[in-house]
């Protein structure tokens, strides 16, 4: 099936955090599709990268270098894609940051404070500033990419875990909050997935976590974008305020 054909075609998907792991491996599905993407990430060079291999392969695709944690940015950004695209369909709030291994009395507020501020507020600006939108169409997909970790915590992750733990909590009282509307709300909670942000661990470390995976084995990021590409199109008709896992059968961490 070609792009035009696809499940997303004429539809506008906003992805934050989109030019690297999980969000990259997202816009390319979402433009394969048939979806015009928007590119949301704090890294020129990474957007730049992902606009011109997607383009190059004849998608609509841009790119925005926007900080999801400032509210002025996130107005800004929102004003100018309602201007240039008239239509948010689906919003994939993705962007997240984790911080070195290290316990809660060593957690500086400052490193506590900003892993809140990309992980849950940055979705809270980001939904805020598309919901209304969705409403006006009667149509909507968000999807949160939280965290297994926000679901059972994890030593030495306080700061990240519990920003998790909130985003899956905004998931279901958005969700509920949209019910009936004809917008959908779910969070999909990878485990350990081999992206970036993974990898800047030890393989030491990386093999004693993919041990307590009962696949035996960490994920790939398109293994987590196949059930975001699910829960961003209509055939996600009746799941809504869920939590979606993608952990190879890791529930706990
Ligand atoms: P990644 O580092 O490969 O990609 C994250 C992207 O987000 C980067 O391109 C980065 O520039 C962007 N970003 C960071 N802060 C931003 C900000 N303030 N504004 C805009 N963009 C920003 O990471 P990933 O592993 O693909 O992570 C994607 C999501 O999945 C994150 O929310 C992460 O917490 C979650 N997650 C990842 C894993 C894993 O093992 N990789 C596990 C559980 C959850």
């Amino acid at each position: 099936m070609s792009a035009a054909e696809g499940l997303l075609a004429g539809q506008v998907a906003v992805v934050t955090g989109g030019a690297s792991g999980i969000g990259l491996a997202t816009t390319r599905l979402l433009c394969q599709d048939g979806a015009k993407v928007v590119v949301v990430d704090l890294d020129p060079e990474a957007s730049q990268a992902a606009v011109a291999e997607l383009a190059g392969a004849g998608h609509d695709v841009r790119a925005e270098v926007v900080d999801i944690s400032s509210e002025e940015s996130v107005a800004a950004l929102a004003r100018g894609v309602l201007e240039e695209e008239g239509r948010v369909d689906v919003l994939v709030n993705n962007a997240g940051i984790n911080a070195a291994a290290m316990t809660l009395w060593d957690t500086p507020p400052e490193v506590f404070e900003k892993m809140w501020r990309v992980n849950l507020f940055g979705t809270y600006l980001m939904c805020r500033a598309f919901v209304p939108t969705m409403l006006e169409a009667g149509y909507g997909r968000i999807v949160n990419v939280a965290s297994v970790a926000g679901k059972e915590g994890n030593t030495g992750s306080s700061a990240y875990s519990s920003a998790k733990a909130a985003a899956i909590g905004l998931t279901k009282s958005l969700g509920k909050e949209l019910a009936g509307t004809g917008v959908i709300c779910n969070a999909v909670t990878p485990g350990v997935i081999r992206t970036p942000l993974a990898m800047r661990t030890t393989p030491d470390h990386i093999q004693r976590l993919a041990a307590k995976i009962p696949m035996g084995r960490i994920g790939e990021p398109e293994e987590v974008a196949e059930i975001i590409r699910w829960a961003s199109s209509p055939r996600c008709s009746f799941t809504t305020a869920s939590v979606l896992d993608a952990s190879g059968g890791r529930t706990t961490y």
